[in-house]
């Protein structure tokens, strides 16, 4: 079993991964906890044994559950059964669970211990790390939630094994991220390692910058373009693969920024196709909804912010030319 720390001073925890950690459960609940609530979805399949009184709490799938209704209904039924504030939530799911399952225990009298078990790639490499819980408004994405901190964070590689391909892939295109956030050789490793160097570096990020300030904006590196994308709503596209097309935008964009060149390029394309996910915008996309769209983006605090890649790294930039801009779409059509 690897383990991962998270450094975060008297908020930090460690994050297991390798095959059976979702059995390491007992070990990482905290102190005291009596009773453990565990946020599933039907679909899931995968159970665990906290070892301490438990019920489990089935939410609906998809991100359309991921609404303030459920969190609502989550934590009417953690009161109905009794669950204090010494006790714990288990959220064990894809990150509609760790983001709505954790958003739950941060606001439950106000504040309850969770240990995240997730069982997606992408859960395991980006949503149930960090800290940041929420859900959606009829109004846009993630717009209400809370930084809380999870006790443990258990990625069972084993669970990967029953995951829908395409669930997958899109965990795939995540991880591609990482791959230009300073993670070498990433796609040669056994699962469970390459999980584990993208969970060290996400919790580098967040060690040093918890509540996202420029440094942990590097970790939405390829995103401007991918919830652009999402936010369009007309493509048939999962969050991995949409990611995955903004990355190789965010390198045709740094191309024409005058920040890389074309080998760094190449390199992106190579990355993303040695996934097997998309490089290219979907067939008739609008570029102008597009380019409206990454103005309207969360982390557009003043004007149009990417991350772009550069001599520097990866770091966040304000970007002006809507030449390039439109270029660089042009270059993913
Ligand atoms: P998801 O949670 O919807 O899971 C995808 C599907 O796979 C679901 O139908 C789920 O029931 C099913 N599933 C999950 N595990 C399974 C398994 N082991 N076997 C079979 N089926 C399984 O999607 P996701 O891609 O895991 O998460 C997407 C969500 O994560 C989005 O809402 C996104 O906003 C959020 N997210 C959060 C953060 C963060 O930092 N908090 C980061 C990235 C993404």
């Amino acid at each position: 079993m690897i383990e991962v720390p998270v450094p975060l001073g008297d908020r930090s925890y460690r994050v297991l991964v390798g095959p059976g950690a979702r059995h390491r459960l007992l070990e990482v609940l905290p102190v005291g906890a009596r009773r453990a609530a565990v946020v599933t979805q039907a679909d899931i399949g995968w159970e665990v044994d906290p070892g301490v009184e438990h019920r489990i709490f089935c939410m609906p799938s998809g991100e359309d559950a991921k609404h303030l209704g459920t969190v609502e209904d989550l934590c009417r039924d953690f009161a109905h059964w009794g669950l204090t504030r010494g006790d714990v939530v288990v959220a064990v799911g894809g990150g509609v669970v760790t983001d709505t399952a954790g958003f739950a225990a941060a606001i439950y009298h106000r504040g309850v211990a969770v240990v995240h078990v997730p069982t997606t790639l992408l859960g395991q490499v980006d949503a149930a790390i960090g800290g940041k819980t929420g859900v959606n408004l009829p109004e846009g994405k993630n717009l209400v939630g809370a930084f809380w901190q999870p006790a443990a964070v258990l990625c069972d590689t084993e669970t990967i094994g029953t995951l829908p391909p395409r669930e997958y892939r899109s965990g795939l295109g995540e991880m591609a991220k990482y791959a230009f956030l300073g993670v070498d050789g990433l796609a040669d490793l056994p699962l469970d390692e390459a999980v584990a160097a993208c969970v060290r570096c996400k919790a580098d990020v967040v060690a040093s910058d918890e509540r996202e300030g420029d440094r942990r904006a590097v970790l939405n590196y390829g995103h401007t373009l991918g919830h652009a994308l999402e936010t369009a709503g007309a493509y048939d596209l999962r969050h991995g693969e949409a990611v995955a097309i903004g990355l190789v935008y965010a390198a045709e964009l740094a191309q024409r920024l005058g920040r890389i060149d074309g080998a760094r390029v190449a390199e992106h394309r190579r990355v993303v196709a040695r996934y097997d996910l998309p490089t290219s915008i979907p067939p008739g996309a609008d570029h102008d909804q597009l380019v409206a769209l990454f103005a309207r983006d969360k982390k557009a605090v003043d004007g149009i912010t990417f991350v772009l890649d550069g001599p520097r790294g990866v770091e966040p930039v304000r970007v002006s030319d809507q030449r390039a801009l439109r270029a660089a779409l042009e270059a993913v059509s």
